[in-house]
């Protein structure tokens, strides 16, 4: 019965069983010369490559630290993951070299995420998949909750593109989700007694982070024209804002006039974007900040 449907089946069925091995395997002896010859030529063009790129580790790339652990984290060894972005330079300013370029074309799957997405979008192959974790809302990663879900989702992506290693990503990302989860539950414990509620910064990132623990965002990387600084400036006046956050990595550059007209202090926050710190180092340094400058008492 099984072979009877087999020797029924039209030679699509064929072909698409016949697409792992490499020239040298042996056609159908029923096939027409003309199926043979249309075998052979889908074969050299797409059953070659697919198994190549089978044989090979599956490669991630992407241009943001937090990303890049997390997908090394998720990934692990089956993974080669690859961070493209040269130490010492600030994402949004980045421009690929062409050396770059050729790594994130050799990659399989693409990150997005933060602002360096214009520039990778316009770079990106025909062989990328791309994968904009979050529903690709930028700096996601700053809520640890989002983090978590986004560990999750990546392992199904992993799962899918390398199904011999699902029982793997799974695990890992679950365990990277409870890490992540428990940094939460610290950060909404400590942050839940401030007695400053606004978080004022000038990176423009830490929406997601004030939305999660119930703090009023001031976003000062919008003061871009005269008016909307000085509605911004009266903003913080009126809500008593004590300390301005500027980007720890970018150092203090304008956050200094914006601070001194304020007559506040200034604190680093850090957006997980850069080479040089690690996700959860970069969110341990951001509590502590956080809870210096919005007077959470506590250990
Ligand atoms: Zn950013």
């Amino acid at each position: 019965m099984g072979s009877a449907r087999l020797a029924g089946r039209s030679i699509r069925g064929r072909l698409i069983r016949a697409k792992a091995p490499c020239p040298g395997s042996r056609a159908s002896r029923s096939a027409t010369l003309a199926s043979l010859l249309w075998l052979l030529v889908l074969l050299l063009l797409g059953g070659c490559s697919q198994k190549e790129a089978a044989d090979r580790p599956l490669r991630v790339a992407t241009a943001v630290r937090a990303l890049y652990d997390l997908a090394a984290e998720v990934g692990g060894e089956r993974v080669e993951t690859d961070l493209l972005l040269p130490r010492g330079v600030d994402p949004h300013d980045w421009e690929p070299s062409p050396g770059e370029v050729a790594r994130l074309r050799a990659a399989r799957l693409v990150l997005l995420g933060g602002g360096v997405d214009p520039a990778l979008r316009r770079l990106l192959g025909r062989e990328q998949e791309t994968l904009s974790l979050a529903g690709g809302e930028p700096h996601f990663w700053l809520d640890p909750r989002k983090y978590a879900r986004a560990a999750r989702e990546l392992g199904k992506v992993l799962s899918r593109l390398d199904p011999e290693g699902k029982e793997d990503y799974l695990r890992r990302a679950e365990e990277l989700g409870r890490r992540a989860e428990e940094l939460d539950r610290r950060m909404e414990e400590a942050l839940s007694r401030c007695s400053v509620r606004v978080l004022a910064e000038t990176h423009g990132a830490f929406g997601p982070l004030a939305a999660r623990y119930g703090l009023l965002w001031l976003d000062f990387s919008r003061a871009s024209t005269p008016g909307r600084r000085a509605e911004l400036l009266s903003r913080a006046r009126r809500e008593g804002i004590g300390v301005l956050f500027y980007d720890g990595d970018e150092g203090p550059g304008e956050a200094v006039q914006l601070s001194v007209q304020l007559g506040v202090r200034l604190l680093p926050l850090y957006a997980g974007e850069v080479r040089e710190r690690d996700y959860f180092e970069t969110m341990e340094q951001n509590l502590r900040s956080l809870r210096e400058g919005l007077s959470c008492p506590g250990r």
